[in-house]
């Protein structure tokens, strides 16, 4: 039978040799491409049936079939899709950028007259406007869009593998015979009819038949074509088999209505996909119809994850674009505050060639992103109410992630609603900012909060002595981002967050003491203000150049000091600036002393007595180290048990002669 050649265009030359040679250097996705080919031929198949058009044997399975035949290195991927005609296969697999699907939907676009506009993707529709979420409607079905392949270039990566592809092809409508189309991939390609015998029982459909090369043997073992499958084509909606048995076992189930689908399934899926045997907590599952078409299955673990460790980049929800697996982990997706979510994300709306480059910055996905982050907000704040035993589980593995949205102005007052923090009246129970307003004071403004490296550190800080006193709620912040996120959020219905060490003289006085304070002694008389002037100088000679300045407290504190630093910020912010800028050691702060407190009385009856007292020096310097480790620092350990054991030694001697 006569055989013809045909050349590649140059075009087509070129882009083959940079496609097979550089494009993707993972070879094993050929068989992505050629497996949702086939796949995209299928639905065109059951588009045609669904629509009441004829095809030729009918009564076929729409299923793809993989064989083997080790010994002559070759393997064989056959469909039974809408298969191509002679001058189909010459413009199809000749051609590169020129889409046989696009081709296909308008002529039966053109044939039924109705061209659906709709279908296509609408960028001028408004990005942040929440009533353009349209939720899909699960009865409709899926059509049109699902068959746009909009580049061709798949097809060719076939020859990352194969030193001859032949391609045998019945179309599923019309009467014309099988054609053969063979290359090599390099200048040309050939093609025949098939006649006779060797037409005989040659049905509707495609099948590639891949001559391997001579370094891509791998590609016939059973085991690695499996795993493949399992990675890249498992979602498929149509059976692979594979020498026979069934791969793709797990359906496509994020395109499936929420309502069918079992918490077994769900869970099923989420160990597929993450490998976590721990049940999730929570799944998110929704699709979009508008401002841009997708579907996404979302999961919160059940364990905390980790994203800050070695496995940092294996985080955002994998790609599919019509059920075909496009990129893993995609960023770009959500953002990374919603870095412990995993799951999927299948859109129609994207090109199925399209490279891991262009994903950056695509507009369509900056539209799923947006779309997606704020129906999982909506989500995560029905849930707080309505089950917020399961919420606060929730947060309490997770939390850590959805304080970074302090990043995103545009999410930032959202997120804050979802924060929550142990609290200094609350006990163990977690608080959100709107139970902290609710129990707020009458003519309470500011949302007080004090920071702390641990719960029982932010307890002790001398700061909350007041605050305790007068019953004035404190948040405690004891992860590092805590005050740094609440800073830059500033506010939450208009009530300022501020750290406690920030509050002026006389922030309290409104309020009634609910608790008994300490006995105050006196206050202080104006004979004996030289006597504290003369204290403070003394202190400011025995610490030296530990303190930056020794003064008078104007701060409401009960405690007898306290440390502030000198630019005005809090402690906690302090040490993540000193963090940041990688000084160690002791900073440099300033003392201040509360007169009002008897210990600081005693020390200046002390002084005044004499300002030179070796006692006064170890009383004075152990009143340090114990503020400095309230402040979270700790001075030479050595020295401060020495002066530790010298002053119990005078106590104890004291006390002792005191009971004879
Ligand atoms: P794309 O799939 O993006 O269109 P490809 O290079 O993968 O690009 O394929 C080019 C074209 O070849 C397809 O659009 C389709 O028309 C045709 N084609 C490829 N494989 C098959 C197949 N198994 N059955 C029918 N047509 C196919
Ligand atoms: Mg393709």
């Amino acid at each position: 039978m006569a055989e013809t050649t045909h050349q590649f265009r140059a075009e087509t030359c070129k882009l083959l040799n940079i496609l097979t040679h550089s494009l993707y250097t993972n070879h094993e996705i050929f068989l992505r491409e050629l497996l949702s080919n086939a796949s995209d031929a299928l639905e065109k198949v059951r588009f045609l049936q669904a629509t009441g058009g004829d095809v030729r044997d009918p009564e076929l399975p729409l299923e793809i079939r993989i064989a083997m035949d080790k010994d002559a290195h070759v393997i064989t991927i056959s469909d039974t899709g809408i298969g191509m005609s002679e001058q189909k296969m010459i413009d199809n697999l000749g051609t590169i950028a020129r889409s046989g699907s696009e081709q296909f939907l308008r002529e039966r676009e053109a044939e039924k007259g109705d061209v659906k506009e709709a279908e296509l993707v609408d960028d001028s529709k408004a990005e942040d406007d929440e009533e353009a979420i349209v939720e899909r409607d699960d009865s409709k079905p899926s059509d049109a869009a699902q068959i746009i392949g909009r580049f061709g270039i798949g097809f060719y990566s076939v020859f990352m593998v194969a030193q001859k592809v032949e391609v045998t092809s019945v179309p599923a409508t019309g009467d014309a015979v099988a054609h053969v189309w063979t290359s090599e991939g390099t200048g040309s390609f050939t093609l025949r009819a098939l006649e006779g015998a060797e037409a005989e029982g040659i049905r509707r459909g495609t099948s590639v038949k891949i001559f391997l090369r001579d370094d891509a043997h791998e590609y016939e073992e059973k085991w690695r074509l499996e795993s493949i499958i399992r990675k890249h084509s498992n979602f498929l909606p149509f059976a692979i088999e594979l020498d026979g048995s069934r791969v793709n076992t797990t359906a496509a189930l994020w395109r499936e209505p929420k309502f069918s689908i079992s918490k077994e399934q769900y869970n099923d899926f989420y160990k597929f996909l993450t490998y976590d045997q721990t049940e999730p907590l929570d799944v998110i599952h929704f699709s979009v119809d508008a401002p841009v078409q997708f579907n996404c299955l979302l999961y919160i673990p059940g364990t905390t994850v980790d994203v800050f460790d070695e496995r940092k980049d294996e985080w955002g929800p994998d790609l599919y674009v019509r059920r075909v697996l496009i990129d893993r982990h995609n960023k770009e997706l959500l953002p990374n505050w919603f870095a412990f979510m995993k799951g999927v994300v299948d859109t129609e709306d994207l090109p199925l060639n399209i490279s891991r480059e262009t994903l950056q910055e695509n507009t369509i996905l900056r539209k799923i992103s947006q779309t997606a982050t704020r129906q999982i907000l909506t989500h995560l704040e029905r849930l707080a109410k309505s089950d917020p035993e399961k919420y606060e589980a929730i947060w309490k593995l997770h939390g850590k992630y959805l304080k970074f949205s302090f990043d995103s102005y545009q999410y930032r007052d959202r997120v804050a609603s979802l924060l929550r923090y142990a609290t200094s009246t609350q006990g163990d129970k977690l608080s959100s900012l709107e139970d902290y307003i609710a129990r707020m004071k009458p003519e309470q403004k500011e949302i007080w909060y004090v920071a702390g490296s641990t719960l029982e550190a932010a307890k002790v800080n001398p700061h909350l002595g007041q605050f305790r006193r007068k019953g004035v709620e404190v948040l405690y912040l004891t992860d590092p981002v805590d005050e740094f996120a609440l800073e830059t959020i500033m506010q939450f219905k208009d009530h300022p967050f501020k750290s406690v060490e920030m509050a002026e003289a006389g922030a309290l006085d409104a309020y009634p003491d609910v608790e008994d304070a300490e006995p105050k002694p006196e206050p202080l008389s104006e004979a004996q203000k030289p006597e504290l002037d003369a204290l403070i100088a003394a202190v400011k000679t025995i610490l030296g150049d530990q303190v930056k300045d020794v003064r008078v407290t104007q701060r409401p504190i009960d405690a007898a000091a306290c440390l502030v630093s000198p630019e005005g910020v809090s402690s906690s912010m302090e040490k993540l600036m000193r963090v940041m800028q990688k000084s160690d050691g002791i900073p440099q702060k300033i003392l201040e002393l509360n007169p009002d407190h008897s210990l600081v009385r005693a020390l200046m009856g002390i002084c005044s007595a004499n300002a030179d007292d070796a006692l006064l020096k170890d009383m004075v310097n152990s009143l340090f180290d114990s503020t400095l480790l309230l402040d979270g620092y700790m001075n030479d350990p050595f020295a401060m048990a020495e002066r530790s054991m010298r002053l119990l030694k005078q106590a104890a001697g004291w006390y002792s002669d005191l009971r004879k």
